[in-house]
């Protein structure tokens, strides 16, 4: 009986259905529960979990430690954090890979592939990219999508009377290291990350446009290269509706502002940087800090 009640209870406070007005409001940011009422896993068992999650992810990827590259795509990623419903410490890394992906982990882990990187086209774009996985961490999804999971395959109910929450909570996370490459959140999921995920971007006071842009680039992309999002494309909805549903959630929801940040001249180095080290070429020396760099002015999207 009891498993019954927590299951409509997850059930009944599925994606977006809390709250919505709250939900749909950039201004609430920070002042609502975005993680769901409802979850069998704590804070601390879920960052423990992921804690473990990443350690074992950066045991199998080639991480990209230059200074460089990393502190800045750190640096876009605390900014968005900051300016998201999460409340934990994030650790964001860059991965060198072919492959335009990038990894949220449950507890605060963001793993961001290079080849992602070098397909933004714009510092905003890259932002956008990291809101949508900072979003799935803030939304505890992963924890959600669990919780719902365990609690539906009633075999494990025993433990809810033997051990009660807690016991339930701990005995639950050994069997939650599922692997990586299984991670797949449900549509609804996806849609709130994208939800989500534009509010962050444009509290940070980048262009949401950003967020179609990407996806324009990425469907331009794919047609031109059959496969080469397959498995970010297979794993989130098509890109088409996603493009639908953030044109709509920009007129209804987002107040314009006088102007946006597109681009940073930082961006453009960085990409440079990182694809000569890539392709084991000279790193550039044109650091961030050079009086070039900081010469130019970012690029803005001024309201007509
Ligand atoms: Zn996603």
């Amino acid at each position: 009986m009891k498993c019954v009640l927590i299951l409509a209870a997850l059930l009944l406070q599925g994606p977006c259905l809390a709250a919505p007005n709250k939900q749909r409001d950039p201004e609430q940011i920070g002042q609502r529960n975005v993680g769901g009422r409802i979850n069998l896993y704590s804070q601390k068992t879920e960052f423990e979990l992921g804690k473990d999650m990443a350690r074992d992810f950066e045991r199998e990827v080639d991480i990209i430690t230059d200074p460089v590259v990393s502190e800045y795509v750190n640096r876009i990623g605390q900014n968005i954090v900051r300016h998201s419903d999460a409340k934990i410490f994030f650790t964001i890394k860059v991965v060198r890979s072919t492959e335009v992906n990038a990894v949220a982990i449950p507890g605060g882990f963001v793993f961001v592939n290079s080849a992602l990187i070098r397909t933004a086209g714009t510092e905003a774009e890259l932002a956008s990219a990291l809101a949508h996985e900072i979003a799935h961490v803030a939304a505890r999804h992963f924890t959600r999508r669990a919780s719902l999971e365990q609690v539906m395959s009633c075999a494990t109910i025993p433990l809810v009377f033997i051990g009660g929450w807690p016991g339930y909570a701990i005995q639950q996370a050994a069997n939650l290291a599922l692997p990586l490459a299984g991670i797949k959140f449900s549509r609804s999921a996806e849609a709130e990350a994208d939800m989500l995920g534009l509010q962050y971007v444009y509290q940070s006071g980048y262009d949401p446009a950003a967020f179609i842009d990407l996806f324009e680039r990425i469907s331009v992309m794919e047609k031109s290269n059959p496969g080469i999002f397959a498995r970010m494309l297979s794993s989130h909805p098509p890109v088409r509706n996603r493009i639908r549903s953030v044109q709509k959630q920009i007129e209804r929801d987002l107040r314009p502002r006088d102007e946006y940040l597109v681009q940073t001249s930082e961006f453009q180095n960085v990409k440079t940087r990182l694809i000569a080290i890539e392709n084991r070429e000279r790193v550039p020396w044109v650091s961030v800090a050079s009086p070039a760099a900081l010469d130019a002015r970012p690029v803005l999207r001024r309201r007509n």
